[in-house]
């Protein structure tokens, strides 16, 4: 189903824009969750993706594994199919003018809107430090989103509430400085569909926040072992087992088709096929799905001034699209320059 127009956005073209945070390697939840409906959209629509390196800063405050996590993002994405002449993939840090719209955001953001933030109030349940990066996080979110004109974000459903202070944002400014007219379009979120959640290693949702993860580019020893220590019961490989409760199978089912799936499900519940060799089948099927992509990633790698290349043409297009927005914000707020 493609991205609805609404009357809130009809005057404004329609320019999808998603986020991709750098601040770990990127996992299997992170690619059946976000990434590969990312590869799908980007050819459909006008739209900007960008490696939100000020984002992560909130959290991993180490230069060499920012760099690291930024380029790797930008690795991964031409890796898994990213078309550079189709969309626009950029740094964050390379469009100054989202920090300066995050200010004049701050200034009509009431701070208890921010205070009931999830984000905030996860990491902070998390026993981390909130500094205030992290507290003003949405508003940088909201920056990023309208500063090139978002009309559409791609998010899982549990991602709303940030669109919400996005739209809130847009709103207000619109009203307090638009004069009747709207500046900034007011954007809706594009749920993905089809968002399953990807189990870790132990059964709990993968994240980087939870040690669990698969990665997406995982290969040899290193992927034999986390497949391998993913948890299991200990039914006998003898017996019957509830493919539906396994999580071996539950990363199965994301990667097989619909034969290979009825396939293994039936050798599940049939008995004499253990959770051994559920892994071995988990192991192939990885390896099997990246299997090109992994190749194109390793190519890649070897011409890093390619991938620079597309990230500073990305990053052109994006101050292009972003300094349009911002004349008009400036203007209507009366922020005057002289350059
Ligand atoms: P992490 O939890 O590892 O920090 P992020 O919060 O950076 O991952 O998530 C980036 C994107 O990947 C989001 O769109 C999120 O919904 C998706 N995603 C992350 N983990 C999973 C998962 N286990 N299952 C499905 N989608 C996921």
């Amino acid at each position: 189903m493609p991205p609805t127009q609404t009357a809130s956005t009809s005057t404004f073209p329609r320019i999808v824009v998603s986020g991709i945070q750098p601040s770990g390697t990127l996992h299997l939840g992170n690619y059946f969750g976000a990434i590969r409906q990312h590869i799908e959209l980007h050819q459909q629509f006008e739209s900007y993706f960008f490696i939100v390196n000020y984002h992560a800063l909130t959290t991993l405050q180490d230069a060499e594994a920012l760099k690291k996590y930024s380029l790797d993002v930008a690795l991964d994405y031409l890796a898994l199919g990213f078309d550079p002449t189709k969309s626009n993939l950029f740094l964050q840090s390379d469009v100054p003018q989202v920090t300066e719209l995050s200010w004049i955001f701050y200034t009509i953001t009431p701070v208890s809107q921010l205070e009931k933030g999830v984000s905030f109030k996860d990491k902070v349940a998390q026993g981390l430090s909130a500094n205030a990066g992290l507290f003003n996080y949405p508003i940088l979110q909201a920056a990023d989103i309208l500063v090139y004109g978002g009309t559409q974000v791609p998010v899982g459903a549990d991602q709303k509430q940030n669109v919400e202070i996005c739209r809130d944002l847009a709103l207000r400014f619109n009203d307090r400085f638009g004069n009747g007219k709207d500046i900034l379009p007011v954007p809706e979120p594009y749920i993905l569909e089809d968002v399953a959640v990807v189990p870790g290693v132990d059964g709990r949702k993968m994240s980087k926040s939870y040690d669990n993860t698969i990665g997406i580019f995982d290969e040899g020893k290193e992927l034999k072992k986390k497949v391998m220590s993913i948890v299991t019961d200990s039914t006998p490989l003898e017996e019957p087992k509830d493919p539906d409760t396994c999580n071996v199978f539950s990363l199965i089912r994301l990667f097989a088709d619909d034969a290979k799936r009825e396939e293994v499900a039936a050798a599940y519940r049939a008995g004499g096929y253990g959770y051994g060799h559920a892994k071995k089948d988990l192991l192939q099927l990885i390896t099997d799905t990246f299997a090109e992509a992994r190749e194109r990633r390793h190519e890649l790698s070897n011409h890093p001034d390619d991938v620079m290349d597309v990230l500073r043409e990305g990053g052109r297009k994006g101050r292009e699209q972003a300094e349009r927005f911002m004349e008009n914000v400036r203007s209507a707020t009366g922020l005057i320059t002289t350059y």
